[in-house]
Formats: C-alpha cells, structure tokens, sequence
C-alpha cells in the first residue's frame, strides 16, 4: 500500500502536509499545513463602500503581506489557491448567481507576470468572471497620498461594453486599502443597471478611526457570516 500514499507539499513553507484527522485523509484539496493555516486567520469582516456592502477573509498583516509579495511581485502562480480556496464552499454558497467582476491591474503589469492575479486568486471558485476594468496609468496605491488616491478614478475605464444589467455583480480586490478603486469601480457600474452590487476582498487593513477622513470605507458591526466562520474555524483548528 505504501507506494500509493500521497504527500502533499505545503505550497507556501514547503514542508509536508501532515494528515491529522480523518477529515484531512478525504481532503485532496490541501495546499497548506497546519503551521500555515494557523497563520492565516479569517476575520470575514464587514465593510461599506458607497452603501455597497463588503466582505473582508483576511486583514492584511505581516504574515498575509509576504505571501501576497510572493505570489503578485515573485510570480510565483502556485500560490493561487492558498488564500481563498479554504473557504470556497462558504462563499460560493453566501454569492450563488453572481458574477464575478475584478477590480482592474494594469495590463503590463499582468503580460510581465504572465497572469492576473486577482482573477486567478478567484478563480477557485468556479463562478463566472467579467474582465471589464483597466486602467490607464500604473499606480501602486500605498505610494499615493489622499488627493492623489482620489484621481484613480480618472484612470480607471469600462475596457468592453458587458450586459450586465439585472445581474447580481460581485466585485472583487486582493487588498482594501482606501476603497478608492472600489468606489471609482462601483460608480463605473451603476450606469449598468445591475440588479445588485457586492464586494469581497482578500483582505484589507485594520480599521484605523484616525483615518476615517481619508477613507471611503465605514467599520461595521460582526456579521452573523463572520460569527459561523469564527465557530468554524475554532472546531477546524489544528492542535500541534
Ligand atoms: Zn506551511
């Protein structure tokens, strides 16, 4: 039997995979190990941007930023299916009938790379995904100051004429930072006549009320999603 077992490689500290439950023997979707899953934690945090209502997976600290570099500044693509995967039954079911809708990156930016990465990063869910946005300047947010930020709006354009009215429109980013994009992408969308807009992020920063002037986004209390998910991942949590 011996020669049949497999072992799974975790894909982000390349250590193996140890099986600890039974659980664990059935699921051939295992990307990370226990050390790794333990240092990524789900908040499932809501937000609003412009009334639109958003979902947060992660905050994006210390631990998320240097996978997040790996994967979109190192190209490494193997690490597509780390950050949402875990959760894609949850998800899929919580946004059934929506489609997809990315949040632009700069075209030279994903040719240089050899894909998009938040497209790929979502794909995981099997949902269908509309590639409508671009943008026509390359601009790294964390660079720009509040007025700059703001502008984004002005380099962000509809890059094909989607139907998409009457269509429920889920719109998706790696990282919240202002909300600038989103709301330029949520103001691009309206005229569209969708029959509903949300949002779900990989993760954004922790909500700092110092900030709020400079921000497009409002704090929320803990949704009831994000209590199960909390349930959830106190019962799934791997003792070492
Ligand atoms: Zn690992």
């Amino acid at each position: 039997m011996s020669q049949f077992k497999q072992t799974y490689i975790c894909k982000n500290c390349f250590n193996e995979i140890n099986v600890f439950s039974t659980h664990d023997f059935f699921d051939t979707e295992r990307f990370l190990c226990s050390n790794c899953i333990n240092n990524f934690i789900p908040i499932f945090e809501e937000f609003k941007i412009d009334n639109i209502k958003g979902l947060s997976i992660y905050y994006y600290d210390d631990e998320l930023k240097k996978v997040i570099f790996t994967y979109k500044g190192c190209f490494d693509y193997e690490l597509k299916d780390v950050f949402i995967r875990p959760y894609k039954w949850e998800l899929k079911l919580l946004f059934h009938n929506f489609l997809i809708v990315p949040a632009p990156s700069h075209e030279s930016k994903n040719i240089e790379r050899g894909f998009n990465h938040v497209i790929e990063m979502f794909r995981c869910l099997d949902m269908k995904i509309l590639d409508m946005f671009s943008k026509n300047k390359d601009v790294s947010q964390h660079n720009l100051n509040y007025i700059e930020r703001q502008k984004i709006k002005d380099i962000i354009y509809l890059k094909n004429n989607a139907n998409i009215e009457n269509k429920k429109i889920l719109l998706v980013d790696d990282i919240l930072t202002t909300g600038a994009t989103l709301k330029a992408c949520i103001n691009l969308l309206r005229p569209l006549k969708p029959k509903e807009i949300r949002i779900l992020v990989l993760s954004k920063r922790k909500f700092d009320s110092s900030k709020l002037k400079n921000s497009n986004e409002k704090p929320s209390k803990i949704s009831y999603f994000q209590r199960i998910m909390n349930f959830k991942g106190k019962n799934n949590k791997i003792k070492n």
